[in-house]
């Protein structure tokens, strides 16, 4: 009897409606914690792990000397190269692929790189449109190396914060 002069109570006095507008006239004026992104972007980590980049030395030199420990260490098999060895005695890449739709952004390729050579970037606004374009060729990862050089090599220099 009692729970129902309740239940009748609450709903002829819009309690339950009264107590909600009381929790978002709490939060109303309160600091706002939520962003409205893509206009506005949260600070991201130099850790951060997301599309990845093939570095090149200063002189134009791509860093990679195709040891395939990258190739070896990825837990997902998303990498694949092929080499061979040039004129001067030096070993290079003739292919380098990342299949994104296998990768998990584990970071081991970049942790287990001698030369620094394979890294991933913060990027991670990206999409596929067509078939095929999961498949991050050695040009597509070399030019986006090129593109954030500065930025890959502020985040990898001692003075970053997390490092
Ligand atoms: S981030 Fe991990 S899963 Fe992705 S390519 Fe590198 S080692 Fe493989
Ligand atoms: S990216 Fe680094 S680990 Fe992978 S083959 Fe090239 S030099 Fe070796």
């Amino acid at each position: 009897m009692f729970e129902k002069i309740q239940y009748y109570l609450k709903s002829f006095l819009f309690l339950e409606l009264l107590k909600g507008m009381y929790v978002t006239g709490r939060y109303f004026f309160r600091r706002k914690i939520t962003v409205q992104y893509p206009e506005e972007k949260t600070p991201i980590s130099p850790r951060f792990r997301g599309l990845h980049a093939l570095r090149r030395y200063a002189n134009g030199e791509e860093r990679c000397i195709a040891c395939k420990l990258c190739e070896a260490v990825c837990p997902a098999l998303a990498i694949t190269i092929e080499s061979e060895q040039r004129a001067d005695g030096t070993r290079r890449t003739t292919l380098y692929d990342i299949d994104l739709f296998k990768c998990i952004y584990c970071g081991f390729c970049e942790d287990a790189c001698p030369v620094d050579a394979i890294v991933e970037t913060n990027i991670f606004e990206y999409h596929f449109e067509n078939r095929g374009e999961n498949i991050m060729t050695k040009e597509k990862l070399l030019e986006i190396g090129d593109r954030y050089e500065a930025q890959l090599a502020a985040d990898r220099s001692v003075d970053a914060p997390y490092r």
